[in-house]
C-alpha cells in the first residue's frame, strides 16, 4: 500500500475548535478569551496605523519583488536588535529573519539539534503547547519542570532554581523573556538577576523566547530578563516575534538572534538551516517594520499605539481584579495571559450557560474583555466557584 497509509488521524486545534463554537453562539453577550490575538476596547484585532502607513509606503515605493536571500531582510533584523537586545556588541551577534516567532524557535531547535543530537532543553511547565512537540520535532529532548502552580497562582521560582542546578552542563534551558504564556507569571528583575548568572555557572545555554516585547510592562521593562541573560552567559538564543507588538500575526514576522563568539560559524549554519527549511522566510511583514524602524515619525506612532495596548490590557486585569479578590492575582501577572484555577467542569459550565469561552487549560485572554464585559465575565467566574 502507499506510504500515507500508515498515517493515523491527528487531534485537531482545540482552540480552533473553539472558535468555531464561539462563531456559532447566538447569544448576544458572549465573550471570547480563548484567541491568542490582542483586542482593543472595541473587540477589534485592529491593523496598527504605522503598519498601514509602512504598507501604503511600500505599495508606492517598492520596485522589485526579486529574491532576497535566506537571511531575509538583514536591515530589518538590524533595526530589531536595539529595540530587543539594548546596547550589545554586534560582532559576537548574528541573526536571521524567520516565518514568526515559530520560525525563530524551530530554526534554533534545528541549531540546537545540529550542534549535538538529542539535546535536553529544560522547559519550565505550564508552557506554550507548540513549544514541546517543536522541539520534539527538531529532535531535542524535554525535560520538564514546574514554573508555575495554577491552584496557587505563584511562581515556583524555587523549583526552576533546583532544575538548574540538577542539570546537566551543556543542557538548554527555555525562558519566556516576557508576558508568560499561558500563564502571564514573570520572573522579577531580581529573580532574573539570581537566574542569568546561575545558569552561566552551570554551563547551560539558554534559548529566550521573546514574543510579546511592550505587551508587558513596556518594550524596555520587557527586555530586562534578556539583557540579565546576555550579560551573565557567553552564548543565548533568542527567537523574537513581531507579530503581537505589530499585530502583524498572518504576516509571520520573526527573527532567530544568537550571541555567541563563534557568530559567523553559527550564521554560515543557520543561512544552511532556513535553506534546508523555508529557503527564504516571507517578506511583506519584515519589510513592514523595518520601513517603521527607519522612520522617527512611524517608530513613534507604534511606540504610543503599543503603549496604549498594553495600558488597555492592564486596565483590564485591574478592572477584573477590583471585582472580585478571586482575581486579585489578575494584576500580579502580565501580557495578554493568564491561566484561572478552574476545573474542565467549570470551564464547560462557563461556556456553555454564562457564554463565556476560554482555552480547555483555563487559560483567558485578558485582551479579549472589552470594559462592558468585565463585570459579566467575573460575575460568570464567581457563579461557577
Ligand atoms: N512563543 C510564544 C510564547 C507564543 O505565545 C507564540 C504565539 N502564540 C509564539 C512563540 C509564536 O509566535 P508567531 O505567531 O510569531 O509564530
Amino acid at each position: 500500500g502507499s506510504v500515507l497509509d500508515g498515517l493515523t488521524a491527528q487531534p485537531a486545534d482545540p482552540l480552533l475548535a473553539l472558535i468555531g463554537l464561539f462563531r456559532d453562539d447566538p447569544r448576544p453577550g458572549k465573550i471570547d478569551m480563548g484567541v491568542g490575538v490582542y483586542r482593543d476596547a472595541g473587540g477589534k484585532t485592529p491593523v496598527m496605523a504605522a503598519v498601514k502607513a509602512a504598507e501604503a509606503f511600500l505599495l508606492k515605493d517598492q520596485q522589485t519583488k526579486s529574491y532576497l536571500g535566506p537571511e531575509g531582510d538583514a536591515r530589518f533584523a538590524e533595526l530589531l536588535t536595539p529595540i530587543a537586545f539594548g546596547e550589545i556588541d554586534r560582532t559576537r551577534l548574528c541573526g536571521v529573519q524567520t516565518p514568526g516567532g515559530t520560525g525563530a524557535l524551530r530554526l534554533g531547535a534545528e541549531l540546537l539539534a545540529r550542534g549535538r543530537a538529542g539535546t535536553r532543553v529544560l522547559v519550565g511547565t505550564p508552557t506554550w503547547p507548540n513549544h514541546v512537540p517543536l522541539m520534539e520535532a527538531a529532535g531535542l529532548q524535554i525535560v520538564p519542570f514546574k514554573h508555575f502552580d495554577v491552584a496557587t497562582q505563584t511562581l515556583r521560582f524555587e523549583e526552576t532554581l533546583a532544575a538548574i542546578k540538577a542539570a546537566t552542563p551543556g543542557d538548554v534551558i527555555l525562558l519566556h523573556g516576557c508576558c508568560h504564556n499561558p500563564t502571564g507569571a514573570d520572573y522579577t528583575v531580581e529573580q532574573w538577576n539570581i537566574l542569568a548568572p546561575l545558569i552561566a555557572e552551570r554551563g547551560l545555554l539558554p534559548f529566550v523566547d521573546l514574543a510579546y516585547q511592550g505587551l508587558g510592562n513596556g518594550l524596555d521593562a520587557d527586555a530586562l530578563g534578556l539583557r540579565a541573560v546576555v550579560a551573565h552567559n557567553p552564548q543565548v538564543l533568542v527567537a523574537y516575534s513581531c507579530d503581537k507588538n505589530f499585530g502583524l500575526y498572518r504576516e509571520r514576522v520573526g527573527a532567530l538572534f544568537v550571541v555567541s563568539d563563534t557568530a559567523a560559524v553559527i550564521q554560515s549554519n543557520l543561512l544552511a538551516l532556513a535553506r534546508a527549511n523555508w529557503s527564504m522566510p516571507p517578506d511583506h511583514g519584515a519589510a513592514i517594520v523595518r520601513t517603521i524602524l527607519d522612520s522617527p515619525e512611524l517608530t513613534a506612532s507604534w511606540r504610543a499605539e503599543l503603549d496604549a495596548m498594553r495600558l488597555r490590557i492592564l486596565s483590564v486585569r485591574e478592572g477584573a481584579a477590583a471585582l472580585d479578590p478571586a482575581l486579585a492575582t489578575l494584576t500580579q501577572q502580565t501580557g495578554m495571559f493568564s491561566m484561572l484555577p478552574l476545573s474542565p467542569e467549570q470551564i464547560r459550565t462557563l461556556r456553555e450557560v454564562h457564554a463565556v469561552y476560554m482555552a480547555g487549560s483555563g487559560r483567558i485572554n485578558v485582551a479579549g474583555l472589552t470594559p462592558d464585559a468585565i463585570p459579566a465575565f467575573a460575575a460568570a467566574v464567581a457563579a461557577v466557584r
